[in-house]
């Protein structure tokens, strides 16, 4: 899936992004400078008049399925819940030069950060994968630390797959229809390693949101970053829901998986979890 012409503004995205990271705060899925958040644009964009200060830069990893594009990503350091006020202090655009291995980054005389995203890594190579696999001209990740999520993450139980979807999914009809590929695990890895980064790539292969164990979350959407951070929320909910059943001696049963088999032939939803 691609976005069709005439492309969000400029101002639209930012404004978006800012959503996004009240939304993320707001559910409680970014203490302090938690989560950060990006996103891919394909198409021509002139970040001049916003971000006229100039650097080039060496991605940490080559990303040659995004050269000529951009990317709008939020600041090391920077607090989510605070983009909206001033997306322009809190985001730098960088412009990935041919080739994929160099950019130049803009970002404006407020700026209040030194580098992009300790999680940046992660970023542009779930991009890169994401445009190389689909062709999409727009891709947005949204990285938070939901606390239900990845709570259950430390429970070992909770950290075989199809257990983890089966107790999850059950919650809320929005669930499978959501998130019909269920939600991924990736194990824990050091927070910016490239093992991570490799990981949630081949896990966002497969899924639209994965969980970091013992870490948080990784969303992506090819649609717009609320989507992104919609899933997030769908997916906490879900994990709200089984530790207040946890917290409750298992006295609810859920929907059951015939209910939910019922839900996908209706709604017409393909999925292979129930
Ligand atoms: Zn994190």
């Amino acid at each position: 899936m691609s976005l069709e012409a005439p492309f969000p503004e400029f101002d639209e995205l930012l404004e978006m992004i800012g959503e996004a990271g009240a939304r993320i705060s707001e559910i409680n899925a970014s203490e302090g400078a938690a989560g950060n958040l990006s996103v891919f644009m394909g198409w021509q964009v002139d970040p001049r008049r916003k971000f006229p200060v100039v650097e080039e830069i060496t991605l940490p990893v080559a990303v040659p399925h995004l050269a000529g594009g951009s990317l709008l990503m939020s600041g090391s350091g920077r607090r989510l819940r605070e983009i909206y006020r001033d997306p322009l202090a809190n985001l730098g655009f960088v412009a990935i030069h041919p080739g994929g291995e160099t950019a130049t980054l803009y970002t404006s005389p407020r700026r209040i950060f030194a580098r992009l995203s300790s999680e940046y890594n992660s970023h542009i190579a779930i991009h890169n994968d994401q445009v190389a696999l689909t062709g999409t001209n727009f891709h947005a990740v949204v990285h938070a630390q939901p606390r239900y999520l990845t709570y259950l993450s430390h429970i070992p139980q909770y950290r075989d797959e199809t257990y983890f979807n089966h107790q999850l999914l059950r919650w809320e009809p929005e669930l499978i229809v959501n998130l019909p590929e269920g939600i991924g695990l990736i194990p824990f890895r050091v927070p910016g390693s490239p093992e991570l980064m490799q990981g949630t790539v081949e896990g966002l292969r497969k899924h639209r949101i994965v969980v970091w164990c013992k870490h948080g979350v990784v969303a992506r959407s090819e649609i717009s970053i609320k989507r992104a951070s919609d899933r997030v929320e769908y997916a906490e909910a879900a994990a709200h829901y089984e530790y207040l059943d946890l917290a409750n001696r298992k006295m609810a049963d859920g929907l059951s998986p015939e209910e939910i088999r019922e839900i996908c032939r209706v709604w017409s939803i393909e999925q292979n979890i129930f």
